[in-house]
């Protein structure tokens, strides 16, 4: 069997391990447009931060190590045409600039997604910059540490990473997002109001609820023309979402209207022929019960393993996802998992909200600090939808478990009362997550008894 995979970064390195290692009769060839396979962007601002010392770490394969296990890997190779009926890809060695066309008897996409570039005037500035790619972080770690004044576009997770690493190394950093909070996909506004705190803590200029209109060079300097007003820095960093990179196969496949990939529970598309894994398809959004498109690594690597096991036949079947991701800005960490308050509202979900906050350790040992919770569950139901947390102390694995928990379809009830160790070292005699379920439980005998008061 002649197995083709285009895209080698986490979706596709990690489907085409699984592959090599699962079955010994297969022809896995690699088509890959960049020079280099697995870059972890999650780790350019952490070298920009200088957390990272050296950016080599951020790469954990190489076309070597795939080779050794018996793929053939073709950097540098751009596949250009898919002809799905007749299981051909019409592949460009961007090298010599040769043309081939290539065979193959299953397709795996794993091209991924790429930033979105809005069609606003000025934004080929070569002053304005992407952050995705091991080429981007490059162009990051040699031009900006040469300016002071830059601008962050972008108020998502990897927006506010970067604002993060600049302001710590003394730049003088600028935010700005259409929407009128930081992150609002995952976080309500109890959490943001701190989050924006901080940022202002530490100098940053927030200049939210404003989109840009276009980008002008004018003596030097990025003039960045808002709805509201005109803001100048040195250099604008997009980080405004991403889209997936999936044109080679429109008409061809099933997708979501932003065009990810439709998958089924065993990463097949609509074309029996034709797999796809991680950024360039759609997950399965367990909160909601529909498709998503939650481009992330979490997802990529699984996935990725997916297509692998099930290349032949369906054998595991994909589990779904919560969107679990986390964060730490400037010492605090940031987890979420699932709905926020909002999102659930614009589902339509009849969803109440907690808010908790508690020590995690009791106050009689050495130190301890707060940990603010929330908690989304469905009112009639009493099931978890989602979850977030924040604190100086390490709260990511809570946040993993209430993933956990919604993958379950836990309730409050459950969270309020299951088992979970207590020492003073770590935690109360209930630990904060159980106190966290018991608040929901509380709140909606609350509101349950001002109904019966009120009829
Ligand atoms: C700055 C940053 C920080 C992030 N941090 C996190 C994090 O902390 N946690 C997390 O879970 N996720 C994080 N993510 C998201 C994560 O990086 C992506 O979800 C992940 O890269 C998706 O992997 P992928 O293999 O599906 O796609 P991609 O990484 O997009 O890779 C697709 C590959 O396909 C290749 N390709 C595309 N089209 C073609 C073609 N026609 N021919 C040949 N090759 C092609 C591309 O060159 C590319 O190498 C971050 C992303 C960024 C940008």
């Amino acid at each position: 069997m002649k197995v083709a995979v285009v895209g080698c970064t986490h979706a596709g390195t990690f489907a085409i391990k699984q592959i090599l290692s699962d079955y010994k009769d297969v022809e896995v060839t690699v088509f890959e447009r960049n020079a280099e396979i697995s870059f972890l962007s999650c780790g350019i601002a952490l070298y920009l931060g200088g957390q990272v010392k050296d950016p080599q770490g951020l790469f954990y394969s190489n076309p070597d190590e795939l080779n050794e296990l018996g793929a053939s890997i073709k950097l540098k190779h751009n596949v250009r045409e898919i002809d799905s009926k007749n299981h051909t890809l019409e592949v460009e060695n961007l090298l010599t600039n040769e043309v081939t066309i290539e065979h193959y008897d299953k397709l795996i996409m794993t091209t991924g997604s790429w930033p979105i570039v809005p069609n606003i005037p000025g934004i080929q500035s070569k002053k304005v910059l992407l952050c995705k790619n091991w080429t981007h972080a490059q162009e990051l770690f040699e031009r900006v540490p040469k300016v002071k004044k830059i601008a962050v576009i972008g108020a998502g997770y990897i927006g506010a990473e970067l604002v993060e690493a600049y302001s710590l190394k003394g730049h003088e950093v600028i935010l700005i997002d259409a929407q009128d909070r930081v992150m609002p996909k995952y976080f309500d506004p109890s959490f943001t109001d701190k989050i924006e705190n901080d940022f202002k803590n530490n100098g940053v200029q927030l200049e939210l609820g404003q989109s840009v209109q276009r980008f002008e060079e004018k003596a030097g300097e990025l003039m960045i023309e808002t709805d509201k007003k005109t803001i100048t820095a040195d250099l604008a960093i997009l980080c405004i979402g991403f889209r997936p990179n999936t044109d080679l196969l429109t008409g061809k496949v099933e997708m979501t209207p932003n065009g990810a990939i439709i998958t089924d529970d065993y990463m097949r598309s609509s074309d029996p022929d034709i797999f796809a894994a991680g950024d360039s398809a759609a997950v399965h959004y367990n909160p909601t019960g529909k498709n998503a498109y939650i481009p992330l690594a979490t997802n990529a690597v699984r996935q990725g393993i997916l297509v692998g096991k099930n290349l032949k036949k369906p054998v595991l079947r994909y589990m779904g996802t919560q969107s679990t991701s986390g964060l730490s800005l400037y010492g605090t960490s940031i987890c979420s998992t699932g709905l926020t308050a909002e999102a659930a509202k614009m589902q339509g979900i009849d969803a109440e909200h907690v808010i908790f906050e508690d020590n995690y350790r009791p106050e009689f040992m050495p130190s301890t600090t707060p940990v603010l919770m929330s908690l989304v569950y469905d009112a009639v139901t009493r099931r978890i939808l989602g979850g977030a947390l924040m604190s100086k102390y390490d709260i990511s694995q809570s946040a993993n478990l209430l993933s956990l928990c919604i993958q379950n379809k836990n309730t409050i009830d459950d969270l309020a009362m299951v088992d979970m160790l207590f020492q003073p070292t770590f935690d109360r005699p209930f630990n904060y997550l159980n106190l966290l379920g018991q608040a929901a439980q509380a709140q909606l005998e609350k509101n349950r008894s001002k109904e019966v008061f009120a009829n």
